[in-house]
């Protein structure tokens, strides 16, 4: 931070923190008990460049469960395993223009749209290997760490609230199994999905994960590979098209950039070869997506102008 571009850029972050600490509009994800006893009031923001400079601001190192930003890696993950075109076999890679937790298979391919609705993510995280749920679970979490550069562990009251709660995704499991988009293994399948939705991270290790992939998969701290390169465009490409649930356009429309949120308020954009950042603030819009991390991006978006159609 010798700089004064890095001054000027950590003051930035700083001001724009207090321009929107006081917005209070939203509520908190109310599914599990476990998620709407959070504090509303956690706020934070981190940006990491791909030579692993970081700025940050607020509540950075509190912990929350990543929920469905999980899925961008996961599905890095069974890209790496089995190649693209045996995983596009069993999910695709269209937007559905409905909730995140739609039921509603394609009509004639019957797999789930794609990697970022719970249907397409629970058929992405059947695609794991292992001999069981124990050496699946770990493969997972080595994948995580090597994003993060350091342990990560499942908060365990979320992941049971998850798993009592989760009929709706149990009911997606049995009907992608009735067309043979899953294997038997359901109940694995389902376990190791709630325990990725239930990994424990903060706003930095979202940062570092989101500059990871912009550094083409390598996380730019510790120098190690997360993920084989040329999987990170597939991760993107899904990221900008169905990345913001239903709001996934207006998102694309007005920040420009891939991006994944999750219900527990965090927001992950990628600026490719640049740098990666992450907003955590548990306020949700009726989209589940951050308020606060929305205008956050807005506004960087813009000032910098990142937008990936951006000429001026
Ligand atoms: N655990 C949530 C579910 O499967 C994920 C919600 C989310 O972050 O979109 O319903």
């Amino acid at each position: 931070r010798s700089s004064s571009y890095s001054h000027s850029f950590q003051q930035y972050l700083e001001d724009l923190y207090l321009k929107y600490k006081h917005l209070r509009e939203g509520a908190l994800a109310s599914y599990i008990p476990e998620l709407a006893k959070v504090d509303p009031d956690l706020f934070s923001i981190c940006v990491i460049t791909v030579d692993g400079q970081v700025y940050q601001v607020g509540d950075y190192n509190q912990l929350f469960t990543i929920q469905s930003i999980s899925k961008v890696f996961v599905y890095g993950m069974a890209l790496e395993e089995h190649g693209r075109d045996y995983v596009l076999t069993k999910v695709g890679v269209e937007p559905t223009g409905e909730a995140f937790n739609s039921i509603i298979l394609d009509e004639r391919s019957k797999r789930p749209y794609n990697p970022m609705v719970n249907a397409g993510a629970i058929a992405t995280t059947s695609l794991i290997k292992g001999s069981g749920p124990t050496e699946r679970l770990n493969r997972m979490l080595d994948m995580f760490q090597r994003y993060i550069g350091h342990e990560i562990f499942v908060d365990i009251s979320v992941f049971m609230s998850e798993r009592t709660t989760g009929h709706r995704n149990r009911g997606m499991a049995h009907l992608m199994l009735n067309f043979g988009m899953i294997d038997e293994r359901i109940d694995e399948a389902l376990d190791l999905y709630f325990q990725q939705c239930s990994f424990m991270v903060n706003c930095h290790d979202l940062a570092l994960m989101a500059a990871t992939i912009a550094n083409n998969g390598v996380n730019p701290i510790t120098g190690e590979r997360a993920v084989d390169a040329q999987y990170v465009r597939d991760m993107l490409s899904v990221m900008y098209t169905c990345g913001m649930y239903n709001f996934a356009g207006e998102w694309v429309y007005k920040v420009g950039l891939p991006a994944k949120s999750g219900v527990s308020g965090g927001i992950i954009v990628i600026v490719p070869n640049q740098i990666g950042i992450a907003v955590f603030s548990p306020l949700l819009d009726t989209n589940g997506n951050s308020i606060r991390a929305i205008k956050v991006c807005e506004d960087i978006s813009q000032e910098f102008g990142l937008h990936l159609f951006d000429s001026s």
